[in-house]
């Protein structure tokens, strides 16, 4: 196996670990860490690397889906940087680099948010100049130098065409007006009534027709042309089941192994009846250390949502995340019977859930650069209620968000924090806490309590999932701060929980702000839950001064005062709310929410929205995806080092010359 090149090997030896190493347009680039690496053994890791290399080699399939010309477009933007004998340092050649960067970014040509197509700040004439002195032979194909600028240059530069990745527009017709390659020649009618006819009502195993295939009208005839090896993709595809094969020879276990060969045998045939056979055997595997994601799975982008984008990720168990999670839910019924709560709305008996937290090594295809932060698969509902699913966070792309924001010279940590003091107890705890509180959430806070017999599951209707939000919050809030949890070795002293506390304040009562308009009202139900909890401690608590609102310099800030009176307001307000859920009490639902939740003092509101706009704060993050690099010693691969490059150029030029397939 060869290593990657010298300039690629560049990694942490500094001490510190840099997350944040780039922003440009309206992105900002990331690295994360793989914690645990060196608890996997020699197999798992050399597992994981093929699982990897599978990934990796799925780069080219999602460029051809989001439009049919990504591929040239990023070939020649390759050979224009790879190659350009003309001058580099000038701002022309610098907004060129920016265009190749946001190309990288989306995996094409438009938005991968937005879904519009975005241009490069150069003349025309200055990309030809950059086509003349370039080697762009092995790229233009036929045409001659000069019929391939005319080809390219409107699809990079002309708005008017090719506009939207996705349409989603009222009254047009949305596969036609989309780039996306999912459909050629064929109306949003002829689409719609060809996957019609395989829509029975009383199949109760529908498979999921039309999800991996490109529908095409030629001669009048409409058809499907279906990714698998033989078909559309299969150079790819070749190259992704050769590494499954040998990803395969070092799996943990049979049922892995099991389902890896439903998998590859999807990918020679492009049945659909075997991939819900393999979807099946994947959910059911809860044992394995290792595990993948690797298909054509997510439907967001096909305006008619069937068309699947092909993507990859590899993961691991967070060990530390488990440890934590199995400590609070064997715990669960320690925590139900000293909850504030009434008596008779407390549980008998209560089983805590085990949160499943996953480590990522190496994101592909659709999922990289910009990966979710949590997958909950397979997508298909009746093996969803058959067989269940797999829900999971994924650990350590949630820290390197939560680190790289730290980083940023001016951010919203230090904008909205009154203290020094305050911005150091965050620092020093606020990831760890915050995990903790959402672990306490989700693994107690939404099990716990009991309705009374006659109480009507779905009486506080509307209001119901801020309640059952703010419920499963403070249920969290008010653990956190118990010595309990330093007895459990789940956090490190009795000062960090003030971290949450007062990040959770500042939350609720300003920051979550930036993100509603001006004039509109709290409406999202997580977003509720935090202000009702924030405001109404705020007043409750004013005679004793518990939180205090400051001003200096013109500047809005909520203080904790009293850190064991604001966990004793928690406590009330929890045993209110889970009163108010037991009983079905829905004119008090009613009451807090409106009163506490919903309206923003419109002052706040704009001075809370300038702060944050002032921090200049990217909207959108993307990963350079660590290398796992072989170790040889005599010949024989001893272990697997992670390495953390640091240039996202660099690592897209790389996979663009080792795994172009297409
Ligand atoms: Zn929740």
């Amino acid at each position: 196996m060869k290593m990657p090149e010298n300039k690629l090997q560049k990694s942490d030896n500094e001490n510190v670990f840099k997350y944040l190493v780039d922003e440009f347009a309206d992105l900002k680039i990331m690295r994360y860490r793989i914690p645990e690496w060196d608890t996997l053994s020699l197999r798992q890791k050399e597992y994981i690397h093929c699982l990897a290399e599978a990934a990796k080699f799925g780069r080219d399939i999602i460029y051809d889906q989001n439009f049919k010309y990504n591929l040239v477009v990023r070939k020649t933007i390759e050979a224009i940087l790879n190659t350009y004998s003309g001058e580099r340092k000038c701002a022309d050649f610098e907004s060129f680099v920016i265009y190749a960067k946001r190309v990288f970014f989306s995996n094409g040509i438009h938005h991968h948010y937005g879904e519009g197509k975005f241009v490069p700040e150069i003349s025309q004439d200055y990309f030809v100049e950059l086509l003349e002195n370039s080697d762009i032979s092995h790229v233009i194909g036929d045409k001659t130098a000069e019929e391939f600028s005319e080809f390219l240059i409107p699809i990079i530069f002309d708005k008017g065409i090719y506009s939207m990745r996705r349409s989603s527009g009222q009254g047009t017709d949305n596969v036609k007006a989309s780039a996306v390659n999912f459909y050629e020649n064929v109306s949003q009618a002829e689409a719609e009534a060809y996957y019609a006819r395989f829509y029975a009502a009383d199949d109760d195993k529908p498979l999921s027709h039309g999800l991996n295939s490109r529908l095409v009208k030629k001669d009048g005839q409409v058809s499907e042309e279906v990714f698998r090896m033989e078909g559309l993709y299969g150079k790819a595809i070749e190259k992704i089941v050769s590494w499954l094969e040998k990803a395969n020879a070092v799996a943990e276990n049979d049922t892995q192994r099991h389902y890896t060969d439903l998998l590859i045998k999807y990918y020679r045939t492009g049945d659909l009846r075997v991939w819900d056979e393999y979807n099946v055997a994947w959910v059911g595997d809860s044992q394995s250390v290792v595990d993948f994601v690797n298909g054509f799975i997510e439907t967001y982008t096909d305006p008619l949502g069937i068309k699947a984008t092909w993507e990859a990720v590899v993961d691991f168990r967070d060990m530390e995340a488990t440890r934590r999670t199995n400590i609070i839910s064997e715990n669960a019924q320690w925590f139900e019977d000293n909850s504030p709560v009434d008596g008779r709305f407390k549980k008998r008996e209560v089983k805590g859930v085990t949160a499943k937290g996953i480590i990522v090594a190496s994101l592909g295809g659709d999922c990289f650069p910009t990966p979710p932060i949590g997958i909950n698969l397979p997508n298909a509902d009746w093996i969803r209620k058959e067989y269940g699913s797999k829900s999971v966070t994924i650990t350590n792309l949630i820290d390197a968000y939560n680190k790289a924001a730290e980083e940023s010279p001016k951010s919203a940590l230090k904008e909205f924090a009154y203290s020094q003091e305050e911005i150091d107890l965050c620092k020093k705890y606020g990831n760890l806490t915050d995990v903790i509180h959402t672990d306490l959430h989700e693994c107690l806070g939404h099990g716990s309590g009991q309705l009374l017999p006659t109480t009507s599951p779905n009486a506080l209707r509307e209001y119901a999932s801020a309640l059952e939000e703010a419920r499963a919050d403070l249920f969290g809030l008010y653990y956190i701060a118990d010595k309990k949890l330093v007895e459990l070795g789940i956090l490190p002293d009795e000062t960090a929980y003030k971290a949450e506390y007062s990040s959770f304040v500042r939350n609720g009562l300003m920051t979550q702000l930036a993100r509603v308009e001006l004039g509109d009202k709290v409406t999202e139900s997580h977003m509720q839950d935090r202000k009702l909890i924030a405001e109404w401690c705020l007043e409750k608590g004013a005679a004793d001064n518990v939180i205090e609102r400051k001003c200096e310099n013109g500047k809005t800030y909520f203080v904790v005062n009293d850190y064991v009176k604001l966990r004793n307001l928690f406590g009330r307000l929890l045993a209110e709310i889970q009163r108010i859920k037991s009983e079905g009490d829905y004119e008090a639902g009613k009451r807090l929410i409106e009163t506490y939740a919903v309206n923003i003092d419109q002052d706040l509101h704009k001075e809370v929205k300038e702060r944050y706009n002032s921090l200049n704060i990217k909207p959108y993050g993307g990963f350079i995806n660590p290398e796992i690099v072989p170790v040889e010693r005599d010949g024989a691969i001893v272990d697997y080092r992670v390495e953390y490059p640091d240039d996202f150029l660099l690592q897209h030029l790389h996979y663009g010359k080792k795994y172009s397939t297409l």
